[in-house]
């Protein structure tokens, strides 16, 4: 039998975002929390994960998370952005196929807080899921397949029959893979969040 859906959240404190939570950040301490959660790799090997979201999306994550679980689809890692190998870089997070939510910073391009920064926006195998800038070039972007071609299916890509990607929908996520300007690895929660 196997194992049943391991899912923790603890408060935060200061000291373990010594990048990500820097002065002008829009959301109190209070209202962030870290998720530590069971995920399978693409070698479908069990990790524990980590994320640090907005606190009133414990639950959802729960429950979006468990779907990944049931689904076994894969997450390359979720390892906290601020620990050493990343500094709260997000560009390098992305390039490691790593796993993120929150982390106070502008919309690539503009002065606007993004959703990251509140912890309501999640992005989740950003290699496979890749992102079209501004500027037309779409980032991260991997050596062995080209995950912009959306008409080849491969191991964690999101598309919006998935099970995963229903799940997020369900809780009340908007998927950046709708978008106008696709964002395949970007989940947010729509409204209005305590700060
Ligand atoms: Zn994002």
């Amino acid at each position: 039998m196997a194992k049943s859906f391991a899912y923790q959240s603890s408060t935060v404190r200061r000291e373990e975002l010594p990048f990500t939570y820097t002065p002008g950040c829009p959301v109190s301490l209070d209202n962030l929390a870290k998720i530590e959660f069971d995920h399978f790799d693409f070698t479908g090997r069990l990790r524990t994960g980590s994320l640090i979201v907005h606190a009133s999306i414990i639950s959802k994550m729960r429950n979006v998370l468990g779907v990944f679980y049931e689904e076994r689809f894969p997450i390359h890692t979720a390892i906290p952005i601020d620990e050493s190998s990343f500094q709260g870089d997000d560009e390098r997070s992305m390039e490691a196929n790593n796993s993120s939510a929150f982390n106070f910073r502008k919309i690539a391009g503009t002065d606007r807080p993004s959703n990251h920064s509140y912890g309501t926006a999640i992005d989740i195998n950003p290699i496979q899921n890749p992102y079209h800038y501004v500027d037309g070039h779409w980032g991260p972007l991997a050596e062995d397949a080209d995950y912009t071609d959306r008409s080849i299916r491969r191991p964690g890509m999101f598309f919006p029959d998935l099970p995963v990607v229903k799940a997020f929908l369900q809780e009340g996520f908007d998927w950046g893979g709708l978008w106008e300007r696709a964002d395949f690895h970007h989940f947010e929660l729509k409204g209005r969040h305590p700060a």
